[in-house]
């Protein structure tokens, strides 16, 4: 017999402990090698004081068995508690969040019936870094943050698992023709990878288009891969349109651990009555099953749950009349498809599970060969709300030193001075760009001595980025109109 693997299991909040029963019992009854070490997290944790929702045994637990089946958690309003979501993934690396998207056309109501795609979306980075400030009055900032080694690992996972699971295509949706530094890393390094993947069909949209088309065809999609926010908005449109938000499951997955769940939340309105659908819960189990390496366990659930859902045995949420033939209770789900084990479905094709994608180590992401980095310029940021862009040019005109002058200021990005316009929307956060009037670098000693003097002139500096250039290739955005 197999050895059994120790897994972390959370119950979680609302509907949490009524579907992990369920999900638990149907492994169970299927034979899958698990070995529970049952931990809390969530509400009664945060209540508790502690922001994060999580106790340090917790973390040990997670590090020793480094799988995770995890209910749904009630995130408490204000109050300073942080997402728990987002600090496991965050703590734990778990960087790529596979979430699986299909219909079950005729059995559950969708417009979409040939939909089957898997969203690939990077979990660590962009503006989930969650660093933002107040700058100004006016004026708040948060940082988007994309790193070429985190563009690396979950853009070789979403190919490495296209290949696993067989899925002819891999689509990469990003906003380059805006974001070109940040979205079009993302892209360019889609495109080098991609070129190490002949056998897969490969596609680039941008974001809004491709949302778009995802919602009108969604079957013209086998893998997307995209950042972080993007990921986020387009799954939750894409498990709508499946037609069924209480059935998809989700994976984050890292170079040690992973998390597996239902991709819905705790569902508070109905938690206790024993009538949530346990589906999406039991997707996320069957996708542990697979890579804790039990595919056949994986493949014999997702079956008799296909035949479960063909038999029209279904859960209030996706019971429709004159389609399904019984409604039933969290409880009696359970036992439907516990009845079916060992069956295959008739209409929906049968499944079956190989071993999981290899995993992605972080020590394989290409680090160098390190570019040349020069710096040759710096834009000051001012807080200041003294008169029109006119007067603050003729004033920051008059502060330079030996190899630092200002060319341009910018409002919100636009350039106002020289040459603005009336018409254009002022606030109170301005850019002054200044660089060598020949183009040369320049030292930070001479960053330094030009903010002594903005300083002296009475500007309120509120921060400041340098401009560098890589192998002399510009490391920085121009402003609209510059
Ligand atoms: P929700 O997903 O809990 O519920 C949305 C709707 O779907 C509700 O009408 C609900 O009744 C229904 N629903 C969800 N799952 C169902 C199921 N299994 N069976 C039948 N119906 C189901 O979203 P929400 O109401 O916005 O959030 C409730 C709480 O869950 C919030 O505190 C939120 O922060 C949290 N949440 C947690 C996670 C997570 O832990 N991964 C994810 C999303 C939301």
């Amino acid at each position: 017999m197999t050895q059994k693997t120790k897994i972390t299991v959370a119950y979680g909040d609302g509907i949490g402990p009524e579907i992990m029963e369920a999900t638990l019992r149907i492994l169970s009854a299927a034979g899958a090698q698990i070995e529970p070490e049952v931990i809390e997290i969530g509400e009664k944790v945060y209540t508790r004081g502690i922001a994060t929702g999580v106790e340090p045994y917790v973390w040990e637990s997670l590090r020793r068995n480094q799988v995770f089946l995890k209910g749904p958690i009630t995130t408490p309003q204000g109050g300073g508690y942080k997402s728990l979501n987002v600090t496991t993934r965050k703590t734990l690396g778990l960087y790529a969040n596979v979430r699986p998207c299909q219909s079950y056309h005729p059995f559950v109501k969708t417009k979409h019936p040939m939909m089957d795609l898997v969203i690939i979306r990077e979990n660590e980075e962009d503006l989930y870094a969650g660093i933002e400030y107040q700058q100004t009055n006016e004026m708040t900032q948060s940082l988007k943050l994309i790193s070429r080694p985190g563009c690396e690992k979950i853009i070789r996972y979403a190919f490495e698992y296209a290949r696993a699971y067989n899925r002819k295509k891999v689509t990469c949706l990003t906003k380059d023709n805006i974001m070109k530094m940040t979205d079009g890393l993302f892209h360019k390094v889609y495109d080098e990878i991609g070129a190490e993947y002949p056998d897969v069909e490969k596609e680039h949209w941008i974001i809004d288009i491709g949302s778009a088309l995802l919602a009108d065809t969604p079957e013209r999609f086998g893998v997307i891969v995209t950042e972080n926010l993007y990921g986020d908005i387009i799954s939750d449109i894409a498990a709508q349109i499946a037609g069924s938000v209480g059935m998809g499951g989700s994976a984050n997955v890292g170079d040690q651990c992973a998390m597996f769940e239902a991709i819905h939340g705790s569902a508070p309105s109905i938690a206790g009555q024993g009538i949530a659908n346990p589906s999406g819960l039991l997707n996320g189990a069957i996708m542990m099953l697979v890579h804790i390496n039990q595919p056949e366990v994986a493949a014999k659930i997702h079956n008799a749950w296909l035949a479960t859902i063909e038999a029209g045995i279904h859960t209030g949420d996706i019971y429709k009349e004159g389609v399904s033939k019984r409604k039933v209770g969290t409880k009696e789900f359970a036992d439907a498809v516990i009845e079916r084990l060992g069956v295959t479905p008739n209409l929906f094709n049968t499944v079956s599970y190989q071993a999981a994608p290899r995993p992605i180590h972080s020590d394989g992401v290409t680090r160098g060969p390190k570019k040349k980095k020069e710096l040759v310029g710096v834009d000051v940021f001012l807080d200041w709300w003294n008169g029109s862009a006119d007067d603050l040019g003729k004033l920051v005109e008059g502060i330079r030193t030996e190899g630092l002058q200002m060319t341009v200021i910018s409002n919100r990005g636009e350039k106002v001075y020289p040459g603005g316009m009336p018409e254009t929307f002022l606030t109170d956060h301005w850019r002054c760009r200044f660089v060598h009037p020949q183009g040369k670098a320049v030292s930070h000693q001479e960053v330094i001595e030009l903010l002594a003097k903005v300083h002296a002139a009475g500007l309120d500096f509120i921060k400041t980025e340098h401009l560098y250039t890589f192998d002399g290739q510009k490391g920085y955005s121009t402003g609209q109109g510059e």
